[in-house]
């Protein structure tokens, strides 16, 4: 009986793919928003290309981990630690604008209307997906404060921009951080605020995010 019971269930396992396929779907299906329809999608993409394309994405995917780091000043990616933006001297290095991730700090280095340097969090306080103040990189951004050695060129830090995504989770964090730097000797600003809530600083227009810079405002002297 049990043995005609494996015998049924056997051709279902026969129509899964080879074993090579599955595994680089299994791989696809842990990247973020890719479910087991996407991954096959991808996965047959790969099988129908060539083999050098395959290696070029093989490559591409191990030199990433590889030759990128985070800057050991700002956490921003990059190739050369410190990254260049630390390392130019032409930039206001007692200037620091705090953003939620590196895609942030891309889009206002867009705008050229910014000449200070960043501090990269590296993702945001949400209490309700378990990520507290030790999951992002607030830490560090308060030693360079307290130590002004930990800045680029040993320069002591006069203000602090928050430039948080105006959502939840980006108040929550500007609230957290401005809490931890009240006790500090640093003048406090917020990026200007004439956007609705929920818009991502990725997305906003040049003139939007050259204006909140130029119009930030002060959140404690
Ligand atoms: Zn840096």
């Amino acid at each position: 009986m049990s043995t005609k019971g494996q015998n049924e269930s056997s051709p279902k396992r026969s129509l899964s793919y080879p074993a090579p396929v599955e595994r680089l779907l299994t791989e696809l299906t842990r990247l973020p928003g890719i479910g087991r329809r996407s991954a096959e999608r991808l996965a047959f993409h790969v099988l129908r290309g060539d083999k050098q394309a395959a290696e070029k994405l093989a490559h591409a995917i191990t030199d990433v981990k590889s030759a990128i780091g985070h800057c050991s000043i700002c956490s921003n990616l990059t190739e050369h630690d410190p990254c260049p933006i630390c390392e130019s001297e032409k930039r206001d290095r007692s200037k620091i604008l705090v953003v939620e991730q590196p895609r942030d700090l891309i889009a206002i280095e867009q705008t050229a209307m910014y000449q200070g340097l960043y501090h990269v969090l590296l993702g945001r306080i949400s209490p309700l997906d378990g990520i507290g103040p030790e999951h992002i990189t607030a830490r560090d951004l308060l030693q360079r404060i307290d130590n002004p050695k930990r800045n680029a060129g040993g320069v002591p830090i006069q203000e602090v921009i928050l430039g948080m995504n105006p959502t939840v989770e980006g108040d929550g964090t500007a609230l957290y951080l401005t809490s931890q730097l009240e006790s500090r000797n640093v003048r406090i600003t917020r990026l200007a605020r004439g956007l609705p809530s929920g818009w991502s600083m990725e997305l906003a227009s040049k003139a939007i995010l050259a204006d909140a810079i130029e119009g930030r405002q002060q959140v404690r002297e």
